[in-house]
C-alpha cells in the first residue's frame, strides 16, 4: 500500500553553469495523482528528461515503482509511460498505425498489441477514431491519442508534461478529468506538469517548482488554505520580477 510510484532523492541538473534543478527530493505514493506546478523555466521539463533518462542524472537518485533508474534502467523505464510537452506523432499514419508502431518499439505485437491498443483507445474515448489519420484530428484528440499511446505497455507510472497547452478550456477540462480518473479508478501513479492552476484539484498532491527548487509539497487545498490557489501560486512565484 505504501509502495512508492516515484521517488526522487537529491536530484540536481546543470546546463553548463546554469542550475535548472537544485537538489530536489520528493515521493509520490502508488496510485496517487501528483501535480507539478511551476511557471515557465521552473525546471519541469528538465525533471522529466531525467525521469525518462533522456538525460542521465548528474547527481541524485530516481526510483520508478521501487526500481532504481541507475541500476535497472530497462525495467524501470518499462514501468513508465510518458507524454512529452511537444507532440510526437506521425501525422500521415492513422491513430491505430501510430499506436501499433509504438507497441512494436516495446516488443508488443500481434493479438496482444491489438487488444492493448483497443483498451487504451477505449480508456481515452478514442476508439471510434482509430482509422483516422492524425492530421485530420483536432488538438484535443491528438493529445488523448498520445495519452492512450503512453498506456499501451501497461505502465504503473504515467508522466505528462504540460499535456493541455494550446487546447480550449473544455477540452483541457475533459483531459484533466480523464487523467485524474486514471489514478483514482485505475490505480496509476500520475505526475502532471503544468503552469495552469485550474488543472490542480483541491485534493491533489501538489509540488510547486520554482527556479529549480520545490517550494511547496503538500495537498493543494492545504497549500492555498482560505485563498485561491491562483493567488497563492502568484505570490509564491512572482517575486524578484520573475
Ligand atoms: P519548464 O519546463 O518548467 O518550463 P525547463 O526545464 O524547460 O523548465 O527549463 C528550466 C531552466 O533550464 C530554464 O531556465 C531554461 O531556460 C533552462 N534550460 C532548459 N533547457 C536548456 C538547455 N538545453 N540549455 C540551457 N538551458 C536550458
Ligand atoms: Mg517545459
Amino acid at each position: 500500500m505504501s509502495k512508492l510510484g516515484l521517488k526522487v532523492s537529491n536530484l540536481s541538473h546543470f546546463y553548463g553553469p546554469k542550475c535548472a534543478l537544485n537538489n530536489i527530493s520528493f515521493e509520490v505514493e502508488n496510485g496517487h495523482f501528483c501535480a507539478l506546478l511551476g511557471p515557465n523555466g521552473a525546471g519541469k521539463s528538465t525533471l522529466y528528461a531525467l525521469l525518462c533518462r533522456l538525460f542521465s542524472a548528474q547527481d541524485g537518485e530516481i526510483a520508478i515503482d521501487g526500481l532504481r533508474l541507475s541500476e535497472n534502467p530497462r525495467l524501470a523505464l518499462a514501468r513508465m509511460g510518458i507524454v512529452f510537452q511537444h507532440p510526437t506523432l506521425d501525422l500521415d499514419l492513422t491513430v491505430r498505425q501510430n499506436l501499433n508502431y509504438f507497441a512494436g518499439l516495446h516488443g508488443i505485437s500481434g493479438k496482444t498489441a491489438r487488444i492493448a491498443i483497443s483498451e487504451a483507445l477505449h480508456r481515452l474515448q478514442m476508439a471510434e477514431r482509430e482509422h483516422e489519420k492524425v492530421r485530420a484530428l483536432n488538438g484535443g484528440h491528438r493529445r488523448r491519442m498520445e495519452i492512450a499511446r503512453a498506456l499501451i505497455h501497461k505502465p504503473s507510472v504515467l508522466l505528462l508534461d504540460e499535456p493541455t497547452v494550446g487546447l480550449d478550456a473544455q477540452t483541457r477540462r475533459q483531459i484533466t478529468e480523464h487523467v485524474h480518473d486514471l489514478a483514482s479508478r485505475d490505480g496509476l501513479t500520475v505526475m502532471w506538469a503544468t503552469h495552469l492552476v485550474d488543472e490542480v484539484w483541491p485534493d491533489d498532491r501538489l509540488l510547486i517548482l520554482h527556479r529549480g527548487d520545490i517550494i511547496c509539497d503538500s495537498v493543494a487545498k492545504d497549500i492555498s488554505q482560505k485563498r485561491s490557489l491562483a493567488e497563492t501560486f502568484a505570490e509564491l512565484t512572482e517575486s524578484e520580477g520573475a
